[in-house]
């Protein structure tokens, strides 16, 4: 028999607002001492009075929209009851019954084509604490820091198949939060997590099978080698009994390969949502409900056509840019001022990608001025700085966006000389110097001339124009 595997996924993702979402510690704790970003509201002091911080219904909105979800416009929060060492309050504050967004769509593509994921919904939430196990002393202390930060939980419905769905739609969402700069979205930072509904069953069968919740993981590698355990563990009980599928969370163990039991899942009920008393209900006004709608930006298929339309740019080098809204803010700031829409796509997807790559940044980290990038292409293309020292200037305005390209190729020696006198110096220098190359150049050896071409480019310390220095420098030799 055939069988399909049915996914849904839960995926949590870190707001990147300043601040918590009911009190105003700063949501931003990376490297700082334990517990030192916290208040009674983020420890759950009895008594303490949670606000609901605007930026995280802004951000929750935005999220929403991108995801083609419909705005509930009066959107309230529960209290999720369990206990846990890590969660002071002994419930956590979330949304059940009226959730920011619901009912949303994003479409994937994979190798099988396009598909439709549906979401059920969106809902902003706290994050908890952080247990940090201290095997020397054998204890375990708490750390609130990260109490009260910003989520959103986006929960699909069960629409996906295979790991490279869950790879595609993971990807999507990144993309699309990124692009209205609600959420980093990174794994390996903990900003984006994800748990994984996965059963299985015959397959055009609209029954579904027994589920599972696997939690614990940590990157997409993780989450696809999961899936496919899962769905194998999942049909050799099916078809040869090996045990007897149960309805429960089970963890990923990334090491061994293996998924362990945890506990039977637990029902809504087990946690008993009750509508959280201290937090007003939320009122989106048609003013407020609008002014993030049009704060919203374009949809990177919409940036993409547009590149090749209004810009003339090559399919894939829109393709490239519009991966990441950071490259596209980028690449727009540096067509301003250049006007020249290739060389600016050109510069990003060549010298700028080098330079990412080289210190392992992703496109998102890029915060290169593109307007400057502009000026620095124009001061490429007007014949003043050659490309080899305009490559170092770039490589500066990484570590300093105060750099203004123009001031410090003047400042460091980088601006092209038309002084003809000086190169031919130079050149009658190194000929002199190394009468072996040219000898070797006159009888018949190209590679001859690129190294005394080489040794006078250094001397010149890359500030000759080339086609000018080879010409001068091919008339010298037939002087000599
Ligand atoms: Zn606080």
């Amino acid at each position: 028999m055939r069988y399909e595997t049915v996914i849904g996924l839960e995926v949590h993702v870190e707001l990147a607002t300043n601040s918590k979402i009911f009190c105003s510690c700063s949501a931003h704790s990376f490297g700082a001492d334990p517990n030192s970003h916290v208040c009674p509201a983020c420890c759950g002091m009895p008594g303490m009075l949670p606000v609901v911080n605007k930026r995280v219904v802004d951000f929750g909105m935005k999220a929403g929209l991108m995801l083609n979800c419909d705005i509930n416009r009066t959107t309230t929060f529960d209290k999720k009851s369990y206990y846990y060492p890590d969660l002071p309050a002994a419930y956590q504050t979330t949304q059940w019954f009226a959730p920011v967004a619901v009912n949303g769509v994003v479409e994937i593509e994979t190798s099988k084509g396009k598909k439709k994921v549906r979401i059920k919904q969106i809902h902003m939430e706290e994050d908890a604490g952080k247990l940090v196990h201290d095997i020397r002393e054998d204890t375990t202390h708490v750390d609130f820091n990260r109490t009260s930060v910003p989520l959103i939980e986006i929960v699909s419905q069960p629409d996906l198949s295979s790991a490279e769905e869950v790879e595609a739609y993971l990807e999507r969402l990144k993309t699309l939060l990124r692009y209205a700069k609600v959420a980093e979205c990174e794994m390996a930072h903990g900003t984006m997590r994800c748990d994984v509904n996965l059963s299985v069953r015959p397959e055009g069968s609209d029954k579904l099978g027994v589920r599972a919740e696997m939690k614990n993981m940590n990157s997409i590698e993780a989450i696809k080698r999961a899936i496919e355990y899962e769905t194998a563990r999942h049909i050799d009980a099916i078809e040869n009994g090996t045990e007897v599928l149960r309805q429960e969370t089970r963890r990923w163990d990334d090491i061994k390969g293996k998924s362990y039991a945890m506990r039977t899942k637990e029902t809504a009920g087990d946690y008993r949502y009750f509508p959280d008393p201290n937090v007003m209900p939320v009122v989106i006004d048609d003013a407020w409900f609008n002014e993030i709608k049009s704060s919203l930006p374009e949809f990177p298929e919409v940036k993409r056509a547009r590149y090749t339309e209004e810009y003339a740019l090559s399919d894939y080098d829109a393709e490239q840019l519009t991966k990441s809204i950071a490259l596209c803010e980028c690449f727009e700031g540096a067509f301003e001022v250049t006007k020249n829409a290739k060389d600016s796509a050109n510069w990003i997807l060549s010298e700028v990608m080098t330079i990412l790559n080289a210190r392992k940044m992703t496109y998102d980290q890029l915060t290169l001025d593109g307007r400057a990038l502009g000026t620095l292409i124009l001061l490429v293309t007007g014949g003043k700085v050659g490309r080899a020292n305009a490559k170092k200037i770039l490589a500066a305005m990484f570590d300093d966006p105060t750099i203004e390209p123009e001031k410090y190729a003047e400042e460091n020696g980088f601006v092209m000389s038309n002084d003809t006198g000086k190169a031919e110096a130079v050149i009658k220098a190194v000929i002199a110097a190394d009468p072996k190359s040219v000898a070797d150049f006159k009888g018949g050896k190209e590679k001859a001339l690129m190294a005394l071409f080489g040794k006078c480019m250094k001397e010149l310390k890359g500030n000759c124009d080339p086609q000018t220095l080879r010409k001068l420098l091919i008339d010298e030799i037939n002087k000599a």
